[in-house]
């Protein structure tokens, strides 16, 4: 079994559902931290030299559409509605199965470079997702986005039966899988019950978008007569384990309710403020105790999949909404993108911090950077100075997929170059 011993470096501790900031050793054996501690050694094991590093658990980006970055910067400065129907729609009914894996390829290149080691994705052509996510290492959850209207006989959400008896716990257990119905405006009541039993019957949770736009409040109000979150309760969807995307608009009401069934909810600041969506009650959610993640959401939404960006801007835009500098602090941050992301997907259980048992999902923070200078706090560091480009080596499931800076799983320059292709080829 290979052993890596990173050596002298400060990392990211997690105590009593705290982090903080320690100094050690940080023994991987096979897929998982065996030990931390102070003077670990061991004949014969690969050395990585932690001087000058900060070592975190790896990112969790609770919210992605990875093969959306062939769509990056194509469709920027409109409406949600326009942007959808006009642009969004029309360039996807043309997707094919060699875009989405190439597209999704180079949404993991720019994740791994950047410091994300779990992902969750909604899209098409799944299995591609997935045999791409095997081959270069990344961790995914991974569900078939499901809109009725271009599902009438149900062939898609059979897809998604397909792609969990085929991936589920596949790649090493790297891969695991949900059910993506949509949101509630684009799936009937009796298509959510199907939704429902299929998700019972494969024994997987559901990832789904909530609540996003105001518009979409008002259009379920119309139909249903309560809000988009009321209604999936009254149908049952909270029975199981749910992923909820966006949640911008939820009442007092609705956040009680996400509580009661312990929803996780995915925050997608970048792609809210983007899309002019809104803003997200997130101080409100995490005192009502919600579990709260990030996500990047789509490349062509925000347009990047940065999680450091993401922090970033989830720290800002809460304390400048709320004229409070006092809310969302760089630790509640910090946590949201790591053990928070990790409990919203149901993986807490082995990702998201670094402790020992857990699986090694480990990225490692180049300080010798102008930006970390005069020494500081480290947390405070990683959410309001830190760059994706500041992460210099990336371990997944005890694998180096990056290091120093380099690719080991695949050839970066070949991505790139097929992703031009396949842009070209696309629209
Ligand atoms: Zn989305």
């Amino acid at each position: 079994m290979e052993k890596i011993l990173i050596k002298d470096c400060q990392y990211l501790a997690f105590r009593n559902n705290r982090i903080s900031v320690e100094d050690g050793d940080i023994l991987i054996s096979g897929n998982i931290i065996e030990k931390i501690g102070r003077n670990v050694s061991l004949p014969g094991v690969k050395i990585i030299e932690g001087k000058d590093s900060f070592v975190m658990p790896g990112l969790v980006n609770t919210h992605s559409h990875a093969a959306m970055s062939l769509l990056r910067s194509y469709a920027d400065d409109m409406e949600l509605k326009p942007w959808l129907e006009e642009k969004i729609w029309p360039a996807e009914e043309n997707l094919k199965a060699e875009h989405v894996y190439w597209g999704s390829m180079l949404a993991f290149l720019e994740m791994i470079k950047s410091g994300t080691t779990t992902f969750a994705d909604m899209y098409f052509y799944m299995d591609d997702v997935a045999e791409a996510a095997i081959k270069i290492g990344i961790r995914g959850v991974l569900a078939r986005g499901l809109i009725q209207f271009t599902d009438p006989e149900g062939k898609n959400l059979q897809e998604n039966i397909d792609l969990i008896e085929k991936y589920h716990k596949k790649g090493d257990g790297r891969i695991t899988c949900l059910i993506g119905p949509h949101a509630p405006y684009t799936t009937s009541p009796e298509y959510l019950q199907k939704v429902m039993a299929a998700a019972d019957k494969q024994g997987v949770g559901i990832h789904i978008h909530i609540s996003e736009t105001k518009q979409e409040v008002e259009d379920v109000y119309k139909e249903h007569g309560v809000s988009p979150v009321e209604y999936l309760e009254k149908l049952g969807l909270f029975e199981r384990h749910v992923v909820a995307a966006h949640c911008v608009h939820v009442s007092e009401k609705d956040m009680d309710i996400l509580k009661k069934h312990n929803v996780g909810v995915c925050h997608n600041p970048g792609s809210n403020l983007k899309l002019a969506s809104g803003i997200a009650p997130v101080p409100i959610m995490l005192e009502k105790g919600i579990n709260v993640g990030i996500g990047t959401d789509g490349a062509s939404s925000n347009n990047n999949l940065n999680m450091f960006e993401e922090m970033h801007l989830t720290s800002l835009i809460h304390k400048g909404h709320n004229l409070n500098p006092l809310i969302l602090n760089a630790r509640e941050v910090l946590e949201m993108a790591t053990i928070g992301g990790a409990k919203v997907l149901g993986l807490d259980h082995e990702i998201g911090s670094l402790e020992e048992g857990k699986k090694a999902d480990i990225i490692i923070i180049d300080l010798e950077k102008p930006h970390f200078y005069p020494k500081a706090d480290l947390i405070s560091n990683m959410v309001y100075s830190a760059q994706g480009s500041d992460v210099k080596t990336v371990i997944i499931d005890g694998k180096i997929v990056m290091e120093n800076y380099k690719l080991t799983t695949y050839d970066e320059k070949e991505i790139l170059i097929k992703s031009e292709e396949m842009k070209k080829d696309l629209l």
